[in-house]
């Protein structure tokens, strides 16, 4: 596997301290606030999964499916939301939680989508921030890396599903997407 592998870009370690810091950050700004955190499936699984290990304070978690790519390395631009949407946002802190915010077509999306269930307030936690395609103006509050305009897999990110299980985030070789 590692030999589709075209460069480690984040290893082990740095991620494990870098979300270390974000559970702490996180957990002082949301003191006394009974957040909901939504995992947002599948890509961030394993980053929500540590993430959440890292608060040491009470919150509720929920979990969602957002697909827009398919099988392809090219975003389509359609946003297909799938999962549990019963649960009862007004008045609550929402901090989803994503894999990486790429055109920021799915952000968007989500972030009107819940500021429209009448939420109290909707922030963003971004394992991953790669700018350089962005379509849309948001940005994640919380952001693990910044990554250079390339294809990344590994720590829950896929391509065509696989991937996901690798302990670090790796810049996937072209001829394997291409
Ligand atoms: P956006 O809607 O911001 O363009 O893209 C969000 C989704 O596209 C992410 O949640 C992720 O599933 C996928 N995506 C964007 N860039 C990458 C990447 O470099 N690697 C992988 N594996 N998925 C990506
Ligand atoms: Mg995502
Ligand atoms: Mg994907």
């Amino acid at each position: 596997m590692i030999s589709d592998i075209q460069e480690i870009l984040v290893d082990e370690k740095a991620i494990e301290k870098r979300v270390s810091e974000l559970g702490s950050q996180i957990s002082g700004d949301y003191q006394g606030k009974n957040p909901i955190l939504v995992c947002v499936l599948k890509g961030s699984s394993v980053f929500f999964a540590d993430l959440i290990r890292k608060m040491p304070i009470p919150i509720e978690i929920e979990f969602l499916k957002a697909s827009s790519y398919g099988s392809r390395a090219q975003s389509s631009g359609k946003i297909e939301l799938r999962g549990d949407l019963s649960m009862e946002v007004k008045g609550r802190h929402i901090l989803l939680v994503e894999d990486i915010v790429d055109t920021g077509n799915t952000l968007k999306y989500l972030l009107e989508r819940f500021e429209n269930l009448g939420a109290e307030e909707v922030k963003v936690c971004s394992l991953l921030d790669k700018p350089h395609r962005r379509e849309q103006r948001v940005i994640a509050d919380y952001i693990g890396f910044k990554i250079p305009n390339e294809f990344v897999v590994g720590y829950g990110l896929d391509f065509a599903q696989k991937y996901r299980n690798l302990p670090y985030i790796g810049i996937l070789k072209k001829e394997i997407y291409e």
